[in-house]
């Protein structure tokens, strides 16, 4: 979907009377909640089966709620037929991607959605690691630390391979080595038990495990104002490594003989850093944001984050990085938008602020794509 395509489709929209719509999943209850407080009506795309807490206990009734509508699809990826984007078009909606994007999705098959959608539609991508340029393509020409990556054979500390479950592909089977030997004995082992493909592993990614205290920055750049606010920053729960950290260390001996550390997302916990880390934070983001809007233009738009681990020497060392909105309604609990607004601000609500600021000021087509 070409972007003349969609300026097309935003012309015949009536501004006065913009719906937010988001796939229903993953942060549909952030961005609905936050549109609502800024006076958009809201529709949350849903997936048969999976549409209760949309259009139930979410819905919009008697004062409370969100949802003010849900269309239960068969699959999400009906999103894409024509009869189901025209509903949504005729309701004015500015479309708002979230994760689901992939994980209920043929690869970039979002991009070809007829909505306009709220960021840059074709910088999300580059989150995978498989794709050129990625995220550490784009991190390491903005000149932000990044773990150090290796070939097999040159492996000489402690590093992660990230590789894709062989299973669900949008999910993690992440596992350690130390040395190339330990590299061979190890993708063996998986290979063989029928936890990652062959072919798969020859595309991991093999990377220094960074020791320190983990922190994603949660970032928003406006385009409006052309600024870049920090919204929140927490650290993930992930299943089992969560349970496996909370027994002795003999019991996690024993037990990883036969059971692997898996790495699935169940949630984040909103946690602070302290003060004098924030700037190393906004430093990286100041650079991503300036790298972006040079080389994959019009670059970033709305949510990102920089996700990592802080060193011991006090460094920050980025090794993710989300293009989007993020699933992790709790960093509102953290204090940084309460600094910048006297009181917390969700990204569901940032978003919608700047919706309504880019109407206003007539600039809805710079924050679209
Ligand atoms: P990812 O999906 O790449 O963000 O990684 C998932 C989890 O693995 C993170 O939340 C961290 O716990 C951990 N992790 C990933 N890469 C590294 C790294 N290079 N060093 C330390 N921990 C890492």
């Amino acid at each position: 979907m070409d972007k003349e395509k969609i300026t097309e489709i935003l012309q015949g929209y009536d501004k006065k009377d913009i719906t937010i719509g988001t796939l229903g999943g993953h942060s549909a209850l952030d961005i609905c909640s936050g549109a609502k407080k800024h006076n958009f009506r809201t529709i949350a795309v849903c997936q048969r089966g999976r549409e209760k807490t949309y259009a139930q206990h979410y819905k919009t009734r008697n004062k409370k709620g969100c949802i003010d509508e849900s269309l239960v699809l068969e699959r999400f990826s009906d999103i894409l037929k024509e009869e189901n984007t025209k509903i949504l078009q005729k309701k004015n909606t500015i479309f708002i991607e979230s994760r689901y994007a992939w994980v209920y999705f043929e690869r970039n098959a979002m991009e070809s959605l007829a909505l306009p959608i709220f960021g840059n539609r074709w910088l999300l991508k580059a989150e995978e690691r498989d794709e050129r340029p990625n995220q550490y393509d784009f991190l390491k020409r903005a000149n932000i630390r990044i773990p150090e990556h290796f070939k097999p054979e040159d492996i000489d500390r402690l590093c992660i391979v990230k590789a894709p479950e062989a299973e669900r592909g949008y999910e993690r089977a992440f596992f350690f080595v130390k040395s190339y030997e330990d590299y061979v004995e190890k993708v063996a082992m998986m290979v063989k038990n029928g936890k990652v493909k062959e072919e798969e592993l020859r595309k991991a990614v093999i990377e220094e495990y960074v020791l320190g205290a983990q922190i994603n920055f949660n970032f928003f750049y406006s385009v409006v104002n052309d600024e870049i606010e920090l919204m929140g920053t927490d650290t993930r729960r992930q299943t089992n490594i969560d349970g496996i950290i909370r027994i002795p260390a003999d019991e996690q001996i024993e037990l990883l003989k036969h059971e692997r550390a898996s790495y699935i997302e169940t949630g984040h916990i909103a946690c602070t850093v302290k003060e004098s880390l924030l700037e190393k934070g906004f430093d990286a983001a100041e650079k991503f944001v300036t790298t972006l809007k040079k080389e994959a233009s019009p670059g970033i738009i709305g949510p990102f984050a920089l996700q990592g681990a802080i060193t011991p020497e006090n460094e920050l060392v980025v090794f993710d990085v989300s293009l989007r909105m993020p699933g992790s309604p709790g960093i509102k609990a953290t204090p940084y938008t309460e600094y910048l607004y006297g009181k917390p601000v969700s990204m569901g609500e940032r978003i919608a602020m700047e919706i309504r600021d880019a109407i206003e000021q007539n600039m809805l087509e710079d924050v679209i794509s």
